[in-house]
């Protein structure tokens, strides 16, 4: 690999070269949604932030394989194993069958990325149709002494744990604090302390999503789904394992025992976590009244918003911070992303019409390097931006003819632009989409007018084969007296 790959990671709190299990294949797995609401802002960020890394390891050569779960089963209200399952509430509220809950919203979720740009990943499991991969993992953490059992269901034996393998590496967090800071409620009188997690929980005769297992009719613990699917389609061990700094603790934390208590080491060789975002300063959440959602924005249809943001705009906006920094949302500060995206795409239709010259003024090899060096600096796309920007004053100049370029230079250039903007930071220029949609308008109406012409002609047949083959188009050709209408159906 001609580039070096810096990423930081978690687990050691450094950045380190990348360096991938077997190459040229890479095993990358991130936490995806609970699939029991509208996806928003929060779920943008990883979405994306990840989709760029897909990409730029596949750009740089890497055979990447993509995983990202679907949580439809588990995932309780409270972290400490009590509360009602997030679906089965939100399918009581409504009256719907759970399945029904998590299809709907991974169809919502899936139409929002799309929009957003971003990648399907290789495999995307659910939880739910691996709840024997996930009986097998309990059995083999009980089996080598790491878990127990308490009235049919099974917790983590946290403490045992961390006498042969340290608990806490991820976050930091040690027993002797964990035990002091929870509460004693949490841990109800079946676990032995209250920081033990359940991997196997008997459930309530109320409780809808449940199976038979020979502990109980139950269903698996939240966290169980992660290390189990990840290691069913990345093997034991794999490379990258991403998801949102808010599932550090405790959720990647479980991960990281229950994988290692399972199989003796740990699985994950480079952890990433993207920060959270912010809206004017403040955590998301629905009882702020600041929660919004990926159609809010996209329609501008929230009190909090100014306007309608599109989605390549929230793409832009997230990556013009580095994905470990916080990012605070507000209308201000999508308005100048919206303006810094026009100002790039502008400046990139300008590299058609260029004058190429004998002499280039401007390295254009030097910029190049400065894009790889910020990308493979953990994947610094505000610093990318800083330097296409660059280059974004530079194709002015040529424009305006007070720089130069040779040739050879602005192919370079064309491709660079073509590379960084598109293949790996995902954009599309929407206004091209839009002006070449204005445009089929306009061959329409050249068609439609012709149509009228042969039928003054009386050339009747010519003009209902237009009718009768733009009808099997889906596009309805209506005469009125001044003329047509059309509309597609
Ligand atoms: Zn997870």
């Amino acid at each position: 690999m001609e580039n070096k790959l810096y990423i930081y990671n978690t687990l050691n709190r450094k950045k380190e070269e990348f360096k991938p299990i077997n190459p040229p294949h890479v095993g990358m797995y991130v936490c995806g949604p609970t699939v029991y609401g509208e996806p928003h802002l929060g779920h943008a960020r990883p979405g994306i932030t990840y989709d760029v890394l897909y990409r730029y390891l596949q750009y740089i050569g890497y055979k990447v394989r993509y995983v990202r779960n679907i949580t439809d089963v588990g995932h309780l209200e409270s972290d400490a194993d009590t509360g009602e399952d997030k679906i089965a509430k939100k399918a009581r509220l409504e009256e719907l069958e759970p399945m029904e809950i998590v299809q709907f919203y991974t169809n919502s979720y899936h139409e929002k990325m799309k929009a957003l740009n971003t990648l399907p990943p290789s495999i995307e499991p659910h939880a739910s149709g691996h709840i024997i991969e996930q009986q097998l993992m309990v059995k083999k953490i009980l089996d080598n002494g790491y878990a127990y059992e308490k009235n049919g269901s099974i917790y983590f034996d946290v403490e045992k744990y961390n006498q042969k393998y340290k608990y806490g590496k991820l976050s930091g967090r040690i027993i002797d604090d964990l035990q002091s800071n929870t509460r004693e409620l949490d841990g109800l009188d079946e676990k032995k302390n209250p920081f033990d997690f359940a991997l196997w929980k008997k459930a309530s005769p109320e409780h809808i999503m449940r199976w038979p297992s020979e502990w109980s009719d139950g269903f698996p613990g939240w966290h169980l789904e992660c290390s189990v699917m990840s290691t069913k389609y990345l093997g034991e061990k794999f490379d990258i394992h991403g998801g949102g700094m808010d599932l550090l603790f405790p959720h990647h934390e479980c991960e990281i025992a229950q994988s290692t208590a399972a199989n003796g080491e740990e699985s994950v060789q480079y952890w990433m976590h993207n920060n959270m975002i912010t809206i004017d300063g403040q955590k998301m959440g629905k009882s702020l009244g600041n929660f919004i959602t990926l159609e809010e924005f996209f329609t501008g249809n929230h009190k909090l918003l100014e306007k309608a943001y599109s989605p390549m705009t929230i793409r832009f906006f997230i990556l013009q911070a580095h994905y470990r920094s916080p990012l605070d949302f507000s209308n201000e500060a999508l308005q100048s992303a919206e303006k810094g995206m026009a100002r790039l795409f502008t400046a990139m239709d300008k590299l058609d019409n260029l004058k190429t010259s004998a002499k280039s003024s401007f390295d254009v090899q030097a910029l190049k390097q400065r894009c790889f060096d910020a990308l493979n600096d953990d994947l610094n796309t505000p610093i990318l931006f800083a330097h296409l920007f660059d280059g974004v004053k530079y194709i002015n100049s040529i424009a305006a003819g007070t720089e130069s370029i040779t040739a050879g230079d602005l192919d370079e250039l064309k491709k660079l632009y073509h590379d960084f903007v598109y293949e790996i930071a995902g954009l599309k220029n929407e206004n091209a989409q839009k002006q070449g949609a204005n445009k089929l308008d306009e061959v329409l109406t050249l068609l439609l007018n012709l149509r009228m012409e042969v039928k003054k002609n009386k050339d009747f047949a010519t003009a209902d084969k237009i009718r009768d083959q733009l009808k099997d188009m889906g596009i309805i050709v209506k005469d009125t007296k001044d003329g047509f209408e059309w509309e597609i159906n």
